[in-house]
């Protein structure tokens, strides 16, 4: 795990630093081969500007990078073998994020390779009616909120050192 604002090995291996496998590359974005992967054919898809989770990532890039990962999707799907896939995005240390260079997962899965991201989540109940209402509500008053624009667009790249 590397902390914010700490020395990254994602960019290293952007900037050429480190041993990379990679296999898809354009101006603004790569995606290179999990050094531990799930089955064999786990992609990262990776911007190349260092940003350190999906708050910090200006809105087109977070576009693009899953445009990559969509196009990306259904070839790793045809050399890996593997018919299904989760696409996954770790974002913040609670969210289990251990690289702090944004990335989105393209994990393939076959059957039995005990990875798991069980939906839904055993350890929750269904809460009543009213608590979902109110969440949707309160989201529903955050996307109306004139100042909302704000955050993604002027967060600034900030490199690794
Ligand atoms: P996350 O927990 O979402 O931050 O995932 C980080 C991922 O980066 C893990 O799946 C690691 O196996 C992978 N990883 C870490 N170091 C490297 C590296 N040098 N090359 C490729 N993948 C890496
Ligand atoms: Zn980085």
């Amino acid at each position: 795990m590397n902390a914010p604002n700490r020395h990254c090995i994602f960019c290293d291996l952007i900037q050429g630093a480190a041993e990379v496998s990679v296999c898809y590359e354009d101006a603004n974005a790569m995606a290179f081969m999990d050094i531990q992967p799930v089955n064999l054919g786990h992609t990262l898809v990776v911007p190349k500007k260092h940003y350190e989770s999906l708050k910090d990532v200006p809105r087109d890039v977070a576009m693009h990078l899953f445009d990559v990962a969509v196009t990306l999707a259904p070839v790793i799907q045809r050399a890996s073998g593997c018919d299904d896939m989760n696409i996954v995005v770790n974002s913040g240390h609670q969210a289990g994020q251990n690289v702090f260079h944004y990335h989105v997962h393209l994990i393939p899965r076959r059957a039995e390779d005990n990875f798991d991201i069980a939906l839904p989540f055993e350890g929750s109940t269904m809460p009543d009616r009213t608590f979902l209402d109110a969440m949707a509500a309160r989201i529903i008053a955050g996307l109306r909120d004139p100042a909302r624009q704000a955050a993604p667009h002027t967060t600034r790249a900030v490199r690794a050192g």
